[in-house]
């Protein structure tokens, strides 16, 4: 599925329930908690911080999927493509970019 028939597919859940994006600054600070939970399965399993055994189970899929849908909403919210946006960006990591990590 391309990442805009999830955008059209969001739009439509909140118009049917009569739900408004929030605003972007409540957008973007959930963008902020989601990258946090993100880092802190990334730290419990490749980290230093051992999770408690009364903490629920997190995967990094779920918290992906927390962040890619955030990122959703904010683009809705701001009438961007996202399939242009990341086209834009492969474009420049495989154009513009190619050589920047090649080692000497
Ligand atoms: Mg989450």
């Amino acid at each position: 599925m391309a990442i805009k028939e999830s955008q059209d597919k969001i739009d439509s859940i909140l118009k049917e329930r009569g739900w408004k994006y929030w605003s972007p600054l409540s957008q973007l600070a959930r963008l902020t908690e989601e990258t946090g939970e993100l880092a802190r399965v990334y730290n419990h399993i490749y980290g230093d911080k051992p999770k408690k055994l009364e903490e629920p189970k997190q995967s990094l899929s779920a918290e992906m999927g927390d962040i890619l849908y955030t990122i959703i909403c904010m683009a809705n919210n701001e009438g961007i493509n996202l399939d242009e946006a990341l086209g834009i960006a492969v474009a420049n990591a495989t154009g513009r970019d190619k050589d920047r990590w090649k080692e000497d």
